[in-house]
C-alpha cells in the first residue's frame, strides 16, 4: 500500500490502487460526495470522488464517513475534473475502518492552538501539529547528518545523574524513597539518602555537557542529543521542564572554532529544511509567520554578527530609555536586550561573546583580563538566545581556582578535574534547544506547541 504523498507524486493515468488515511471534510454534490482524505505523510489530501449513483458504495457506508473517520479506498487515480488538486481518487470501493461522531473535536472549523493544546492527544491530526511533527523528524534527521558527515560520534550521556554540579538549572530529584512515609516520620536529621536507590542523592540531568566533554577528551569530536529537564518556574513561550538538547564537544577546539561549527551547523539544518520540507514550509510562511523562509534564506547568506558581551551593552545603553531592565556591565542580557540586539540593531543572528565570569559556569575557560571567559551565546530575533556555549577551561590550576572562589568541592568533581591531568587540550562546545531552534524555523509563537506533549509548571498532561 501506498502512503498518500506517494499517491499524490504518482500520474494521475487511470491506475486502482488503494489508499487509507482519516477524513478531514466529506461535502455532499447531488451526484458525487467529495472525502477530503489525509494519512499525514504530507500535508496535502487526497480528494476521493464518490459516485453515489452508481451503487459502487452504499449510502449507509458514505453516511459514516464524516470528519475523522479512518477509511480505506480503493479506486482509479485520474485528473482532477474540479480545480485545487491534480488528481483525484474515484472510488470503486470504500471501506470505513474506524467510525467517527459528532464528538469528535476537530470538527472543520479553526481551532485555537490553546485549545489543541487540551487536546494534544489528537492536534497532530491538524494541518499546523502535523507540519510541526514532520519538520522535527526532518530537523532531528538533519542534526544526525550534519554530526556524522563532519566526523562527529554521537554519545549516550546519562539521564539520571548524581552529580550535583552541572549548575545550568534547577534539578527534579530522582528517588525511590517513599515520600509519604518520610514526611510522616518528619525526621530531624533530614532524609538519609543511603537508603535511596542509588545510595545517594540523584537527579535527572540538565545537561549532558560534563560527561561529553570525557568522551571529546577520548574521541575528539563527539555530540549529544536527547532529553533534559530544568525545574525552573520560568512561565515563558520558550522554556519547558522537559526539553531536548543538542550538545557538541569537540577537542583540539578554541572558541573561535566553535562559534565557527555552531554557525555552520545552525545554517545546515536551516539549508535542510528548505530544501526537504518544501510543503510545510510554505504553510508555515502562508500561515503561521509571513515571510518566514525569507527570513531563513537571508540567515543562511549572510555571516553571523559577533561582537562581545562588553560591546553588546555598548550598544544597548545607546537605547537604555526603551528597556525595562536597564542594561548593566556584569548582568545578564534580558530577553528584550537579546531581542533589542538582533531585531533592532542587527537584523539577524548575533554571537555575544566574552561574557563576565560571574555569570557564566565555572568551566568556562578564564580571560587573561580577569574579569570575563570565553563564552558565546547565539542570539536570535524574536527568541533571543538559542545557543550557550564556551570554550573550556583546560587548565588545572585555574580551574581549581575559580572552583574555590566559587565553593566548589574539587572532591565531587574529581573525574572531571582527572580530564585537566592527564593529557588536557583545548576543548570547546555549546547547547543548543531543540525546541528554540523549531521555533525559529517554523515561526510558530509558543515552544508547547512544537513538542508532542509539553511538560511545564504545573502541566505533565497525557
Ligand atoms: P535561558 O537564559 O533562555 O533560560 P539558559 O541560559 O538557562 O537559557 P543554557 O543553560 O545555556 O540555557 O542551555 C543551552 C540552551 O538550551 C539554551 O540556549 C536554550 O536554547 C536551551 N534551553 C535552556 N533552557 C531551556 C528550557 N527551559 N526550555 C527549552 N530550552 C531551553
Ligand atoms: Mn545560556
Amino acid at each position: 500500500m501506498h502512503s498518500l504523498k506517494e499517491i499524490l507524486s504518482f500520474q494521475p493515468d487511470g491506475r486502482t490502487l488503494t489508499a487509507s488515511g482519516w477524513v478531514r471534510t466529506k461535502r455532499d454534490g447531488k451526484n458525487v460526495c467529495f472525502i477530503a482524505l489525509n494519512d499525514g505523510s504530507c500535508m496535502s489530501n487526497l480528494q476521493v470522488v464518490v459516485d453515489k449513483e452508481n451503487g459502487s458504495v452504499p449510502a449507509e457506508t458514505l453516511a459514516r464517513c464524516g470528519t475523522g473517520a479512518a477509511l480505506t479506498v480503493t479506486g482509479k487515480l485520474l485528473p482532477s475534473e474540479g480545480g485545487g488538486q491534480e488528481a483525484e481518487l474515484r472510488a470503486d470501493s470504500v471501506t470505513v475502518l474506524g467510525d467517527t461522531s459528532e464528538a469528535y473535536p476537530l470538527q472543520k472549523k479553526h481551532h485555537s492552538v490553546e485549545f489543541l493544546r487540551e487536546i494534544a492527544h489528537l492536534r497532530a491530526r491538524t494541518n499546523t501539529f502535523a507540519a510541526v511533527a514532520r519538520i522535527r523528524s526532518a530537523m532531528s534527521y538533519a542534526i544526525h547528518t550534519f554530526f556524522q558527515q563532519n566526523g562527529f560520534f554521537y554519545v549516550h550521556t546519562p539521564i539520571i545523574t548524581a552529580n550535583d554540579c552541572e549548575g545550568a538549572g534547577q534539578m527534579f530529584q530522582v528517588t525511590t524513597l517513599d515520600l509519604d512515609a518520610v514526611a510522616k516520620k518528619a525526621l530531624p536529621e533530614g532524609i538519609d539518602y543511603s537508603q535511596d536507590f542509588f545510595g545517594k542523592k540523584a537527579n535527572l540531568t540538565v545537561s549532558g555537557q560534563l560527561s561529553a566533554e570525557t568522551y571529546a577528551c577520548a574521541l575528539s569530536r563527539v555530540y549529544t542529543f536527547g532529553p533534559t529537564f530544568r525545574a525552573e518556574n520560568s512561565n515563558t513561550t520558550r522554556h519547558l521542564a522537559e526539553f531536548w538538547m543538542i550538545e557538541p564537544e569537540i577537542a583540539f577546539c578554541d572558541l573561535e572554532g566553535n562559534m565557527e561549527i555552531a554557525e555552520a551547523f545552525i545554517k545546515f539544518i536551516l539549508k535542510y529544511v528548505l530544501e526537504n520540507c518544501r510543503e510545510d514550509m510554505e504553510f508555515f510562511d502562508a500561515r503561521i509567520q509571513k515571510g518566514v523562509i525569507e527570513t531563513i534564506r537571508q540567515v543562511i547568506e549572510k555571516p553571523f554578527v559577533r561582537i562581545t558581551y562588553t560591546e553588546a551593552v555598548g550598544e544597548l545603553e545607546k537605547a537604555a530609555a526603551s528597556f525595562e531592565f536597564k542594561p548593566v556591565w556584569g548582568c545578564d542580557l534580558q530577553t528584550e536586550h537579546e531581542k533589542y540586539l538582533t531585531e533592532k540593531v542587527f537584523n539577524g543572528p548575533v554571537i555575544v561573546t566574552d561574557y563576565p565570569k560571574e555569570i557564566k559556569a565555572f568551566y568556562m575557560k578564564q580571560n587573561d583580563d580577569g574579569k570575563t571567559v570565553r563564552a558565546m551565546d547565539i542570539l536570535v530575533p524574536r527568541l533571543g538566545e538559542i545557543i550557550g556555549g564556551s570554550e573550556r577551561e583546560s587548565d588545572f590550576g585555574k580551574l581549581t581556582a575559580r572552583m574555590k572562589e566559587l565553593g566548589l568541592n574539587e572532591k565531587d568533581y574529581d573525574w572531571y578535574l582527572d580530564l585537566r591531568r592527564f593529557g588536557t587540550v583545548a576543548h570547546s562546545g555549546f547547547g543548543l534547544g531543540f525546541e528554540r531552534l523549531i521555533l525559529y524555523v517554523t515561526g510558530m509563537a509558543n515552544i508547547r506547541d512544537v513538542i508532542p506533549y509539553p511538560r511545564t509548571v504545573k502541566n505533565a498532561e497525557f
